[in-house]
């Protein structure tokens, strides 16, 4: 059973992998982040999976495009709030990564975003299935949380880059700009 799997990094993908090819799935990666800010952050992220799959002998799809400007124009069309850009986020990765297990014959896609306690993971357990649906795939899911540590454990022992902040511009923002930490830890409690 082929599986593409949706990568955002390579401190993510540690764990993720492993949990797949334990389910019996061939493994394929596909890194497609347009949403990473800015291409300093998206190619080191990138260059780091890359070194990465080549060291394990990982079979990786690597989309170089920086399709930066399509991302911004569906997220600022919207909103900056979290609640209404991730979910925008997550459908323009995850279509393409259907679109692409579709592409090369591939049946089954999931995303290492399943692993990350910070995301909305119901959501994309939701959309994820919607997707593949819609494009003639399987999703399949899992809950990867619980190996969110190890992974990111592994990731220090092996001295991988280990990004600050998730991704796009305004997760930047909220992640080092004093004022926006201070909004965003109040909406917390
Ligand atoms: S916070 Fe992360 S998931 Fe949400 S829009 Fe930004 S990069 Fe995408």
């Amino acid at each position: 059973m082929d599986l593409l799997l949706h990568t955002c990094c390579a401190p993510c993908s540690l764990f993720s992998w492993q949990a797949f090819q334990e389910k019996g799935y061939n493994v394929y990666g596909y890194f497609f982040n347009p949403n990473i800010h800015p291409y300093k952050e998206f190619s080191k992220r990138m260059e780091t999976l890359r070194a990465w799959a080549a060291q394990e002998g990982h079979k990786v799809f690597i989309d170089e495009r920086y399709l930066l400007e399509d991302y911004l124009q569906q997220v600022a069309a919207v909103a900056c709030a979290a609640e209404k850009r991730c979910p925008i986020c997550y459908r323009i990765r995850l279509e393409e990564t259907a679109r692409q297990a579709r592409a090369k014959g591939l049946k089954n896609i999931s995303t290492t975003l399943l692993i990350s306690p910070y995301q909305k993971h119901e959501l994309l357990r939701k959309m994820g299935a919607e997707i593949a649906q819609a494009h003639g795939v399987q999703f399949v899911y899992a809950d990867l949380r619980p190996g969110f540590r190890e992974s990111m454990n592994q990731a220090r022992e092996k001295n991988l880059y280990r990004q600050g902040y998730c991704g796009c511009i305004y997760s930047e923002k909220e992640r080092y700009h004093p004022e926006s930490r201070k909004l965003a830890k109040q909406k917390k409690r």
